[in-house]
């Protein structure tokens, strides 16, 4: 079977660039191989009742399928150069932007209409955040929800599937060079294709990297993220949340100097487990519609670690501590900030003190056996920060859960137009390590694919 275009991956990269593809050539054969299932197939067994943690299904329906590592997401979009990504650096910063909004549009009339953009511009907690030595980042945030993130997928699916071709359940195993393009070997047999998008996430790095040696695609080593998610009531953040929704603010430690950031921030919304590869980290997301809002907002505190030479694997360092705290825990490990500043780890009597109510069951534990003593005092001079700005944080039933990491994929090799240095060739999204966000790989698909059509 030959295509004009084969896109491996139907997340937000996949999705986009497939949406762009038949709507600006709607003669060109394209088909999408997902390793994961259609969307309403998708499904975590995890009820909170009879099955309580992650069980290692062989696909993870969080992270794989129609929607790709998106699709139960927050649904924020964030339109912004300075963070989610370093996509401006290959097409230009104008042009990401551009893209961005543009993917907003397509959201809007897909079932977003309605929802709230936010914006940083002109907000005064700028000035409270820099008195206090903090650093709000500049950014309009859309905010679908994770259920109007849903509907706005079904909706694209609805439209793609008469005109694209979907193997779901079917990750490509392979990617081979042909005469005139490539070929795509899977469990159905065969595939060849003129142009190949690959945009397979963070959940095919592994099989990525084994693409790149495969075809001698050069990569560089990336970072790795680590930290907390922090749960508190929603009170506290509220002064910044009804207004910016997401507010990503960035510290400077006194003790190392080290950069400090909040990273997905969901007001009343929900803690959750995410699996990557067979480790439990933790997550967080929360709805648009009030019915299914919490009392919490939660978002993470985290560091960067950029390794220098001879270390290479930043991915399998935040692994190990992922697996340090899965094994202590049997998962997510949870510790109120008191117990943490008090040398002492949370149990059951502790947490059943608290008047919090935590929304994800992890164990009651100690994040210090856990987190490098380096990131932990950092985050905990944060919270101290953050104090500051929105009192309260620093209470002693202010949740922690450990561990929260990003994974990034080693950088790909790409050039201005993410074509690698195989012709017809392109490599998007997050599983490009350029991309880390629903916006800007979402945009990086509608680049190639406008770029395929030219
Ligand atoms: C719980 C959670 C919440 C998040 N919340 C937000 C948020 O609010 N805002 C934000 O900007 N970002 C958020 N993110 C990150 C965001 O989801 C990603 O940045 C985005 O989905 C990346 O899109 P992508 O298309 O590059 O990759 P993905 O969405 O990861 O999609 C890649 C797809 O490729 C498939 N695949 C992998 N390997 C193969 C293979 N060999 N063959 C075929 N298919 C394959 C996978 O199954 C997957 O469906 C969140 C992530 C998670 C997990």
């Amino acid at each position: 079977m030959h295509y004009d275009v084969l896109i491996i991956g139907a997340g937000p990269g996949g999705i986009f660039s497939a949406y762009e593809l038949v709507k600006r050539d709607p003669s060109l054969k394209v088909a999408v191989f997902e390793a994961g299932n259609e969307l309403r197939k998708r499904n975590c067994p995890i009820d909170g009742d009879k099955i309580k943690s992650c069980i290692g299904c062989k696909s993870c329906s969080i992270m794989s399928g129609f929607g790709g590592a998106g699709a139960f997401s927050d649904g924020k979009y964030n339109i912004t150069n300075d963070f989610g990504g370093s996509l401006y650096a290959y097409i230009g910063k104008a042009k990401a932007l551009e893209l961005m909004h543009y993917v907003d549009e397509i959201n809007m009339a897909y079932g977003g209409e309605g929802t709230k953009l936010y914006s940083t511009a002109g907000s005064k907690f700028k000035k409270q955040c820099i008195q206090n030595n903090l650093h709000l980042l500049d950014a309009s945030v859309r905010h679908l929800g994770t259920d109007i993130n849903y509907v706005v997928l079904e909706n694209l699916y609805n439209y793609l599937k008469d005109k694209v071709t979907f193997y779901f359940n079917t990750p490509v195993e392979k990617l081979e060079i042909a005469q005139d393009g490539y070929l795509v070997h899977s469990k159905d047999g065969v595939f060849s294709c003129q142009y190949c998008i690959v945009s397979v996430g963070r959940s095919g790095s592994k099989w990525m990297e084994s693409v790149c040696k495969d075809l001698d695609i050069p990569t560089k080593s990336n970072r790795v993220d680590i930290g907390v998610r922090v749960e508190l009531p929603a009170e506290v953040f509220s002064h910044l949340t009804d207004e910016l929704y997401e507010s990503k603010i960035v510290y400077r430690t006194e003790k190392y100097g080290d950069l400090v950031r909040t990273f997905c921030m969901n007001p009343k919304g929900a803690v959750v487990n995410e699996n990557t590869n067979g480790i439990i980290t933790v997550n967080g997301h929360s709805y648009e519609d009030p019915a299914k809002q919490t009392n919490n907002t939660n978002f993470a505190l985290l560091v960067s670690k950029h390794f220098s030479e001879p270390f290479k694997d930043s991915n399998g360092y935040g692994e190990s501590i992922a697996r340090l705290s899965n094994m202590l825990g049997g998962g997510v490990i949870v510790q109120r900030f008191g117990d943490l500043i008090r040398g002492r780890r949370s149990n059951r009597d502790r947490m059943n003190d608290s008047f919090l109510v935590p929304t994800l069951n992890a164990t009651p534990g100690d994040l210090s056996l856990v987190l490098p003593k380096r990131i932990l005092d950092g985050i905990i001079e944060m919270i101290y920060a953050l104090d500051k700005i929105a009192p309260g944080t620093a209470n002693d039933d202010t949740m922690l859960y450990g561990v929260e990491v990003k994974f990034y994929n080693m950088e790909v090799s790409v050039d201005e137009h993410l074509m690698s240095r195989h012709e017809g060739l392109y490599v998007i999204g997050d599983g490009s390590g350029i991309t880390h966000s629903l916006s800007h790989a979402s945009a990086s698909g509608v680049y190639v694919a406008r770029d395929i059509t030219k």
